[in-house]
């Protein structure tokens, strides 16, 4: 059995673990024997350091040395016996209920001195002990250190320490795998030193110590699977396609505005990666608003015009059409384009699946379901994936499975993703930022208003109608909910219908796709003043006469998302705002998270602050990533070993040594599957 074999073997394997304790086990996700032995403990119970009695802390549990002077054994019922004890510098009594007389004259001998450890009362003047578990006339005896695990319902302390330790029995020994600087870095703590000293450790303040290592390892073996889908990704050399440098005049042409720097700055990267030997794959990121649709359009059009097909994949149907409609703008003439989307009919459907596998179209444009088995591409040259982050990891491998060795792959996210996490997250591709916006843009100007004065808010609302302005209104909730206190979306339409005679439209979650695509459409083409909405148009969608969001219950929102929302205006050239709604009661936290959006537009920063009050579990898009949370690290607290693996990875990557000595940590660090296809 290789070492991490007995690691990852199964918990019932353990002595003591029979079926029903096992099922206790998994209802906390242990499974493993692995997954066992790195529970850290909740907290450490020290008997280690001994006092006197005048010096006891009374609900303490604490460690001393007595002389058992007395017994006192009432003969009366339910009365408990005590044993009166002492040392020199006063009285102890241990109280105990429910014991026989016997086993308290063995564990407590008359007249003989006894190290007793447990939680101190006091009771009529007295200090006391309560049926002492820790007691022994051997002080050696009394384990010093005990570990005290989280329970979960059925699995007792007893339990949980019972069966760590018969785990920890075979614990076999692992090779090193940290390179010599970083096992420096770590304080030279072994892989097994640090388990064991986890469960079982000397000192209860030096623990920290111990779990960084193991933190270390996990954070380390996520970026080495990364690195790995890279190199693998890369490994095989496709043909370069040829650049045209000239489009990006056509384009400016086109649409009547001059590209920004960092939009030149990412088609030229895009560019060299698609004229380059090795497959693109690559992130684009960028705030909402920062123009990465027209970059993406342009390296289509590169692709396509070296006789390859490109497939450009949007999360939802609308704003896959509002990409095909730009493209079909800018290009419709000399380029064949095609819209896919669960709408088209099956005859027409029939004829682009036909289409694509002949090569009679150039680019198309539709959601992950471009992506089902059925669909194949004559020869596909380009993947262009917006909004990645609503897409995921998974989703994204079998992407750069699907192109063939010819195709390169671009992806877009605006979700900001802190420093740390983006090795997490990313750390399989290459990245392209973009940092500025166009230069015509006015800061959106935010605003928090108390729902007591929605008056004020809709004397706003009806300047900027009368100045020919669209409004989003965003609820959170369709309906009414008794559990919580959101507006309801139809509620709030209700009453601006009273309030304006302008065209207002209603979008939510139980609208069909049909109507709600009509209404989206209707507000696109300014036949609809105010759109009040759940969140369904967080993605994407661009409307640039939108100037105004207000939303409501703002506080129930996180600061990314609505970050997210707020990027729906502001997107040409006039004066925007977002009005953030909330009703009286705010919480400290609530209060400082609506602060931070008021104080800036900078989505990065904002996605940091959200990180820290929210934790990063919260973030947007890091659940959807389908990518495991970790277990030990955090990106906050442990940002430090964040970048030292971030760094350790590119000394590995350029060393380009075997990587075999990494392979227990990567079998025990789950995704092993993906591991197996690429070592
Ligand atoms: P995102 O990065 O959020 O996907 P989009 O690509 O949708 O942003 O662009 C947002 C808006 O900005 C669109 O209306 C687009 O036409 C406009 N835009 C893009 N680039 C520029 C530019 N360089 N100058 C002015 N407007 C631009
Ligand atoms: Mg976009």
């Amino acid at each position: 059995m290789n070492n991490y074999e007995y690691l990852l073997s199964d918990i019932s394997i353990l002595k003591g673990v029979g079926k029903s304790l096992a099922s206790k086990f998994r209802r906390k996700n242990i499974n493993t024997i692995f997954d066992l032995i790195l529970s850290i403990p909740s907290k450490y119970i020290d008997r280690s350091l001994e006092t006197k009695i005048k010096n006891l802390h009374i609900g303490k549990i604490q460690t001393i040395t007595i002389r058992v002077e007395k017994y006192n054994f009432p003969r009366i019922k339910n009365l408990p016996n005590k044993v009166i004890c002492s040392d020199d510098t006063g009285r102890l009594d241990c109280i105990f209920f429910n014991s026989y007389e016997g086993y308290i004259r063995k564990i407590l001998p008359l007249g003989k001195l006894v190290t007793i450890s447990g939680k101190i009362g006091f009771f009529r003047g007295k200090y006391q002990i309560t049926n002492p578990t820790h007691v022994s006339t051997d002080k050696n005896k009394i384990k010093k250190i005990h570990s005290n695990y989280s329970l979960t319902e059925g699995v007792s302390d007893k339990i949980f320490n019972k069966t760590i330790k018969e785990a920890l029995k075979k614990l076999p020994k692992m090779n090193e795998w940290l390179s010599p600087n970083i096992l420096n870095y770590l304080n030279n703590i072994s892989w097994n030193d640090a388990i064991l000293n986890l469960h079982n450790p000397n000192k209860t303040n030096d623990q920290k110590k111990y779990i960084e290592r193991l933190i270390f390892d996990e954070i380390l073996s996520t970026f080495l699977i990364n690195s790995n889908i890279r190199k693998n990704f890369k490994k095989k050399n496709k043909i370069p396609k040829k650049i045209n440098i000239n489009l990006v005049n056509y384009v400016e042409n086109q649409i009547g505005f001059k590209l920004t720097e960092d939009q030149h700055k990412a088609i030229t990267e895009i560019n060299n990666d698609i004229g380059s030997k090795q497959r693109m794959f690559r992130l684009l990121q960028g705030d909402v608003g920062s123009g990465k649709t027209i970059v993406s359009l342009v390296s289509a059009q590169n692709v396509i015009l070296n006789k390859y097909q490109v497939a450009f994949m949007a999360p939802t149907e609308i704003l896959a059409k509002q990409h095909f409609s730009l493209f079909k703008k800018i290009f419709g003439k000399t380029i064949k384009a095609e819209l896919l989307t669960g709408k088209t009919q099956y005859k027409e459907k029939k004829k682009i699946l036909n289409y694509l596998d002949n090569n009679k179209i150039d680019i198309i444009f539709g959601t992950h379901s471009l992506f089902q088995k059925k669909i194949k591409f004559k020869k596909l040259g380009l993947i262009i994936v917006d909004e990645q982050h609503k897409f995921g990891v998974n989703q994204r491998k079998k992407l750069s499975e699907k192109g063939g060795s010819n195709c390169d792959v671009l992806v877009m996210s605006a979700t900001p993703i802190p420093r740390t996490m983006m090795m997490t997250l990313y750390g399989d591709m290459d990245v392209t930022l973009i940092k500025s916006k166009p230069k015509n843009r006015k800061e959106i100007k935010t605003y928090t208003k108390d729902i007591n004065k929605i008056n004020d808010v809709i004397k706003f609302i009806k300047k900027e109608i009368n100045n020919d302005n669209q409004i989003f209104w965003i609820c959170p909730l369709i309906e009414e909910s008794k559990k919580i206190d959101h507006q309801s979306s139809i509620v709030r339409y209700n009453y601006l219908t009273n309030i304006f005679k302008h065209k207002i439209g209603l979008l939510h979650g139980s609208i069909d796709k049909e109507e709600k695509d009509k209404i989206l459409n209707n507000f696109l083409e300014n036949k609809i003043n105010i759109l009040v909405s759940t969140t369904v148009i967080e993605v994407g969608i661009d409307f640039p006469n939108a100037t105004c969001i207000v939303i409501e219950d703002s506080n129930k929102f996180g600061l990314s998302q609505l970050h997210q929302l707020r990027g729906r205006v502001g997107r040409g050239s006039k004066q925007s705002s977002c009005i953030l709604l909330y009703k009286s009661s705010l919480s400290e936290n609530a209060r400082k998270r609506l602060k931070i959006l008021k104080s800036t537009n900078d989505g990065f920063l904002i996605a940091e602050e959200d990180l820290k009050l929210r934790g990063y579990g919260d973030l947007l898009g890091f659940q959807q990533s389908g990518q495991k949370t970790f277990r030990l690290a955090d990106p906050i607290l442990n940002e430090d070993l964040f970048v030292l693996a971030e760094k350790e990875i590119k000394i590995i990557e350029n060393e380009n040594k075997d990587l075999s000595k990494y392979n227990s940590l990567l079998k025990l660090y789950d995704r092993a599957d993906i591991v197996n296809e690429l070592i």
